[in-house]
Formats: C-alpha cells, sequence, structure tokens
C-alpha cells in the first residue's frame, strides 16, 4: 500500500491548525444548513489556477467544476454521462446561483495541445476528443498572419471562455433564467506569471485588468 502523500499530510495539518480553527463554526454552520453559494466558477484543471486561492474563498462560498481548459459543452440531453452539464443543473437548479463565471488562463495546457494539434496521449485520445468540442462543424481555427504562436494561443484561450459561455446559453434552463435576470454570466481570465486578474466586459468583448480599474 503505497504511503499517502507527505505534502498532503503536512498540509492537512497546516489546516488544522491554522484554518480550520478560525473557520470551524462556518463548516459546522455548512454541514447542518447546506450550502448555498451564490457563485458558479468553471475553470481549469490547470494546479496554477485554484479559484478558491485567486478569489480568496473560503468554504461553502464557490460551486467549482474544472476540466480541461475550462470548457463547457453544448446542450445534450442524450444518453450520455455529462459531468459538466450535471454539475450545472445542479448549482442552476437546486442551489440557484447568481453567478456563473467561467474562468480562463494563460499557458493553458489544454489550449496548447489544442493549437499544437498534438498527437493522442493515448489510444483512447481523451483530450483530443475533448478539446474537438472547443469548435463548431465546420469552423477553422488557424493562427493570423503576422500573429505570434503566444499571441495564437492566448487568442484561442480567450475564445474557449467566449466558447463556453455561448454554450452555457444552449441549456433552456441557463438561458430563461439568464433572460429573466436572475442568472449572471461572465467571462475572466487568469494572468498565471503575473496573478493578474481580467474580466471580460460583455459590451466591448474585451478582457479588461481589475488591476487596471483599482488605480
Ligand atoms: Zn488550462
Amino acid at each position: 500500500m503505497p504511503s499517502f502523500p507527505q505534502d498532503l499530510i503536512a498540509g492537512y495539518r497546516s489546516f488544522t491548525a491554522q484554518r480550520l480553527p478560525t473557520e470551524q463554526s462556518r463548516f459546522r454552520e455548512l454541514a447542518e444548513r447546506g450550502q448555498s453559494p451564490e457563485v458558479m466558477v468553471i475553470g481549469c484543471c490547470d494546479s496554477r489556477v485554484s479559484p478558491e486561492v485567486i478569489f480568496d474563498a473560503g468554504p461553502g462560498e464557490l460551486f467549482v467544476v474544472r476540466n480541461v481548459a475550462n470548457l463547457v459543452p453544448v446542450y445534450q440531453p442524450d444518453s450520455g454521462a455529462h459531468g459538466v452539464s450535471a454539475a450545472l443543473e445542479y448549482a442552476v437548479s437546486v442551489l440557484r446561483v447568481k453567478h456563473i463565471v467561467v474562468l480562463g488562463h494563460a499557458q493553458c495546457g489544454g489550449i496548447r495541445a489544442f493549437v499544437d494539434k498534438t498527437a493522442p496521449l493515448s489510444p483512447g485520445d481523451f483530450i483530443g476528443k475533448w478539446m474537438a468540442m472547443f469548435i463548431k462543424p465546420g469552423e477553422q481555427v488557424e493562427r493570423r498572419d503576422r500573429e505570434t504562436m503566444e499571441q495564437f494561443t492566448v487568442r484561442i484561450e480567450k475564445a474557449a471562455v467566449f466558447r463556453s459561455l455561448e454554450n452555457l446559453m444552449t441549456f433552456p434552463f441557463v438561458r430563461t433564467l439568464v433572460e429573466k435576470g436572475g442568472l449572471n454570466l461572465h467571462g475572466a481570465y487568469f494572468g498565471v506569471a503575473e496573478g493578474t486578474l481580467f474580466v471580460l466586459d460583455q459590451a466591448s468583448k474585451e478582457f479588461r485588468s481589475l488591476r487596471e480599474q483599482q488605480t
């Protein structure tokens, strides 16, 4: 039996010594009354972009789904098992979250695999198939003239946020609430190196740094 990772044991001890005492009552309250987060975040699996860390969120504050490249599939009520759709259904219909944030990020490995057209990593080619839903049938995603590889990758990383927001609206239970004003969809993009959060301005369709807005 392999031993449990030492770093995790040390991390848990630190949690029980420091964070748990200050948040014990919150955990008890959440256990008794259940969770009622107002925000759902759809982010990437990448270990550098934890929504709870970026938004300094405590227990019970964020309902989080993470997957490769923060993608939301289109509404597909078929016999398949759809993890993101199940979480979305629960967040909207039961928890009645007020906001859904799609959080993209810089240096996304999933996007990189997509733009590099990386060969399948296993016979299942799970990443390839997952990333393929990012493009619509017949859509071409190519590097533009005079666009560096980095610019191209950033453009596609941001396009993944746009596509996820677009796909969210294909879910009838999301669309209805958004149109009634009971649910708000947001896009954001995290610059890993600088720790800068860019928030999508829906009107201009541009990502604006929250840091610039502070100054
Ligand atoms: Zn990523």
